[in-house]
């Protein structure tokens, strides 16, 4: 808001333009469908910046009401969103980066590379779509946001942390910082920005592995970082902010999910202001890997939970649709022989 009243001023128009302008993009309109705003300032606008920087061009729904979304941005480049119900509200998975450069075993986005970071507009512009199309009367259609689709957020810091100001100022869609997860595969120096940052979201750490070699076998950026550097991240984190912070935690078969594991996990954990997100691995076509199963991680929650961890196993939400990251944009991609 306070970016639009400064182009507004700069552009010689009357201030209450930039609410104008604002209150309509927060509703889902492409710049030349803005209410209210004069033809000729939006010419003006469409000439600086991309009329409709985010578009849907795909929706799957899932039998079990999850909706996972494919966006074309301007410039053709594709990147994937997941909406999912809960009793409590809507929470809509984000993607932060075209793409992503961690090059995790086990992860569809990675797959290509990393192709380009998105802009602070275009990740705003995912809520905002989705928001307004799932909007009922005065209730928001989106009501949780967790960065966890393609892209590590903290590789595209300056983008995400403006994005967070916007999607939670009380002017526009105002979801409540609480309200945001931000997942990263932990590097460690960008977690204490942020916590310096006054940006309260739900820290979440993608550990999936209880020692630095294990974690080096599936996650390169464990060769920068060691979980002692991300859990000395994520102590600052609690100290600046007084948030519990999350670890997801994905079940891969005969990886990283036996007693010996479990034991690791809780002698690493115990006492933290934490809880644990157990996930069976999503099968990715293109990786080797597959999710224990159901038996194996119900042991393993057990296990951890018995040894004085807070801890759950998520429900799968969309399988039948790709519920994983990546792969439907890794799919669409395969069908239109890469372009
Ligand atoms: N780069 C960030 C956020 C994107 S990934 C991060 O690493 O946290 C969001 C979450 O999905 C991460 O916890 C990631 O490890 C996990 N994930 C990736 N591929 C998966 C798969 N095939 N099955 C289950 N979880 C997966």
């Amino acid at each position: 808001m306070a970016q639009l009243e400064k182009l507004m001023a700069e552009m010689g128009e009357k201030p209450y333009r930039a609410r104008q302008i604002y209150s309509g993009l927060n509703a889902g309109k492409r710049i030349s469908q803005l209410p209210a705003v004069p033809a000729s300032l939006k010419a003006a606008l469409t000439e600086r910046f991309e009329d409709e920087p985010v578009r849907i061009i795909k929706t799957l729904v899932s039998s079990d009401g999850t909706r996972k979304f494919l966006f074309s941005l301007a410039d053709g480049n594709l990147i994937e969103g997941v909406l999912m119900s809960y009793k409590y509200g809507n929470t809509q998975c984000v993607s932060t980066q075209v793409g992503c450069r961690m090059g995790c075993k086990f992860c569809a986005s990675t797959l290509g590379g990393k192709i380009r970071d998105l802009t602070s507009g275009e990740i705003s512009a995912q809520v905002q779509l989705v928001n307004a199309l799932y909007a009922q009367d005065k209730k928001r259609g989106v009501t949780n946001v967790v960065l966890m689709g393609s892209g590590e957020p903290l590789d595209n810091y300056d983008n995400v942390t403006a994005f967070l100001r916007n999607i939670s100022c009380p002017s526009g869609i105002n979801i409540s910082l609480r309200n945001i997860s931000l997942s990263t595969c932990g590097i460690a120096p960008a977690i204490y920005r942020l916590a310096d940052e006054g940006l309260p979201v739900t820290l979440t750490i993608s550990l999936h592995e209880v020692t630095d070699e294990g974690r080096r076998r599936t996650m390169p950026v464990a060769n920068k970082y060691t979980i002692a550097e991300v859990l000395a991240g994520c102590d600052y984190y609690f100290s600046r902010t007084g948030r519990r912070y999350i670890f997801e935690y994905a079940l891969i078969a005969g990886e990283n999910c036996d007693a010996a594991h479990a034991r690791g996990l809780i002698k690493l954990l115990k006492g933290r202001p934490c809880h644990v997100n157990l996930i069976r691995l999503n099968r990715v076509e293109e990786r080797a890997l597959s999710g224990a199963d159901e038996r194996t991680a119900a042991e393993f929650l057990s296990a951890l939970q018995a040894g004085g961890l807070s801890a759950t196993l998520r429900r799968r939400m969309g399988e039948d649709i790709g519920g994983a990251c990546g792969q439907l944009r890794a799919s669409h991609l395969k069908n239109t022989d890469g372009n």
